[in-house]
């Protein structure tokens, strides 16, 4: 398979190159609109959303962002998640509306700005576990049957996906475990295959 891209606008980026090497997979970093034209996937990584929407305008790239979606997978981590929403709240901002949720951002509150959770994961992944950090998390609220929780801490659904996308309101990357990251090659593979 070729590259998975990471979005490289700002924010949380190379710990995702990193587990993508240990799998053997090649990331290519997307700042401009011909980097999509080698990539079968993009994360949309954590880091500041209302910072990485200034600057996804400012690059040209915010309406290529829309177009991909509808090509290749998309994984949005944390504020990734928060630009794929439908809808966002805490304060309201505009996004790319990939799938139908609502997200609330920095949700947990100022006390618990950051923790190290556990997501569990859904019966169709067998309940496992996977550490994560919640940093600043958005809670996902709103969900249309179109989407399924894959994952939940406690009472929240942090892992949703619909079609050929999903999010994370946590970062898996900020750990060893890499099952994310192989769960996401896998998904853009079995894509390609049919
Ligand atoms: N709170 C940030 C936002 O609203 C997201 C934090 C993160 O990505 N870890 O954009």
């Amino acid at each position: 398979m070729g590259s998975v891209g990471i979005l490289a606008l700002q924010g949380c980026v190379d710990p995702h190159r990193e587990h993508l090497s240990k799998l053997g997979v090649a990331s290519k970093l997307v700042k401009l609109p011909q980097d999509f034209e080698s990539i079968e996937g993009l994360i949309l990584p954590g880091g500041e959303s209302t910072t990485m929407i200034r600057l996804a305008k400012a690059f040209g790239l915010w309406d290529v962002l829309a177009k991909e979606s509808k090509r290749i997978p998309f994984w949005g981590v944390c504020a990734g998640s928060i630009l794929m929403a439908k809808e966002v709240e805490g304060p309201k901002q505009e996004s790319l509306m990939i799938m139908d949720f609502t997200a609330e951002r920095n949700s947990y509150g100022r006390q618990l700005d950051s923790f190290e959770g556990m997501v569990q994961l859904s019966q169709r992944f067998e309940g496992h576990t996977h550490p994560a950090l919640f940093i600043r998390a958005p809670r996902f609220s709103k969900l249309s049957s179109g989407v399924s929780v894959e994952g939940s801490n406690g009472d929240d659904a942090v892992f949703l996906e619909q079609g050929l996308h999903m999010v994370t309101a946590c970062h898996p990357e900020l750990t060893n475990d890499s099952w994310f990251h192989e769960y996401f090659v896998g998904k853009i593979r079995s894509l390609q295959s049919v």
